[in-house]
């Protein structure tokens, strides 16, 4: 059997592709618009409907609560 998947398919390298845990789609991590699942998930939308949010909502978040007035007490 001698499938040609296509053009472009020299470059791509099996130890990339990743199975989505989500939905099941092949895909290669690298192109993953998802950041931190980028190995688990084909994008941020899985990544967001499996856990609910998405990690890279949570990595932007920083608490405003950095500046603690300790000295502000008299
Ligand atoms: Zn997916």
């Amino acid at each position: 059997m001698n499938t040609t998947i296509g053009p472009g398919a020299a470059g791509l390298e099996l130890s990339h592709i990743r199975v989505c845990a989500r939905c099941g789609q092949r895909y290669d991590w690298r192109k993953s618009p998802s950041s931190a699942l980028k190995m688990t998930y084909c994008g941020s939308l899985c990544e967001r409907a499996d856990l609910g949010f998405t990690l890279e909502a949570l990595l932007k978040y920083e608490p405003a609560a950095e500046e603690e007035p300790l000295a502000a007490k008299a």
